[in-house]
């Protein structure tokens, strides 16, 4: 799996790879140009003193965790970012072989999920058993909605009536199932996420020279490849200036078809931005 690889080449070349820490704060010295990294495991606070902090947390939540304190306006820059919560059911099934595609998206508005089928063929280490099959019925939502408190029972059994719809399964062959939510998967790209992104970046770039933020959280892309170029590029600036320019501009920048390079950009017209789901779109009890 690519991130194993990567935590093996580094600690090959003798770098440190810490797992399962949370970072909670980050300290800058300006006086010694030092950060004070504070991170939790288990409840057990540590802490690790860096020339640079790159980081590819939420910048809403980088934003609270930083000493000293930035100003009122760019916090509530900060606080204006909005993010879309995600959860996905897994079910298992015994292998039918139905097809080789990996993933199908669900155009139907009366239909909650979006499937993404037979992870096996993404890569076998997520199904280790090879005569099952595993089905990702993925979910957007926000923390706290109907979807996202509902019990992972209801969430399970919602999700077997869909495969049922989908034509994929029946809810009987369902051998199990679990849910994983994930708080903060994307970004949401309002009308007004730019201008707060800059307004933060700003001030983040002139008390904080040495604070990177990189990655999904902080540009206007979706996709892997450009968060992961944000951070190489990252890595290349940091390792010769200790300033870096703003990458979202880089080549993962989308220029959105129809648009004018350079025009005020801004979510209106260009698709719908996320609200939050009001009712429990689960299924009846029984
Ligand atoms: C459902 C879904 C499907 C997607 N499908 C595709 C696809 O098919 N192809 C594609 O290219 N892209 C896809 N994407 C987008 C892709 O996942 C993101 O663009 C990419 O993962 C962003 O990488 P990142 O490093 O910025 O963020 P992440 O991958 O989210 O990594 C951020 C990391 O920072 C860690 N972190 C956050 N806060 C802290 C903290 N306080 N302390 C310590 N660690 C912290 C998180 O634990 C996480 O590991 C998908 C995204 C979603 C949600």
């Amino acid at each position: 799996m690519l991130w194993e690889e990567c935590t093996k080449k580094t600690r090959a070349l003798g770098g440190k790879v810490l797992q399962g820490e949370k970072v909670v704060g980050c300290a800058y010295d300006a006086a010694t140009k030092k950060w004070t990294i504070t991170s939790e495991n288990n409840g057990a606070r540590s802490s690790l003193v860096a020339d640079h902090v790159i980081s590819s947390a939420p910048l809403r939540e980088l934003a609270h965790g930083l000493t000293p304190q930035i100003s009122d306006h760019a916090m509530k820059a900060a606080d204006s970012l909005k993010y879309r919560d995600f959860l996905t059911v897994m079910l298992i099934l015994n292998d039918r072989e139905l097809f080789d595609d990996n993933w199908i998206y669900i155009h139907d508005s009366e239909r909650e999920g979006r499937a993404h089928p037979e992870l096996q063929v993404v890569s076998p280490e997520m199904v280790p058993d090879p005569t099952k099959c595993c089905y990702g019925l993925e979910y957007f939502c926000f923390e706290g909605d109907g979807l996202w408190s509902s019990s992972d029972e209801q969430l399970i059994e919602l999700a077997k009536k869909e495969l049922e719809k989908i034509g994929l399964g029946n809810a009987s062959e369902v051998l199990d199932g679990c849910v994983v939510r994930q708080k903060k998967a994307y970004p949401t790209y309002d009308d007004d996420y730019a201008k707060h992104v800059d307004a933060l970046r700003a001030e983040l770039a002139e008390k904080f020279p040495t604070l990177h933020p990189v990655g999904a959280t902080d540009a206007q892309i979706q996709q892997s490849r450009h968060a992961m170029m944000t951070a190489m590029l990252t890595v290349e600036k940091s390792s010769r200036t200790s300033r870096l320019r703003r990458l979202a501009g880089q080549p993962g920048r989308r220029v959105p078809r129809g648009s004018k390079a350079g025009a005020a950009s801004g979510a209106s017209g260009l698709r719908q931005v996320p609200t939050k789901v009001k009712d429990a779109p689960v299924p009846p009890a029984g």
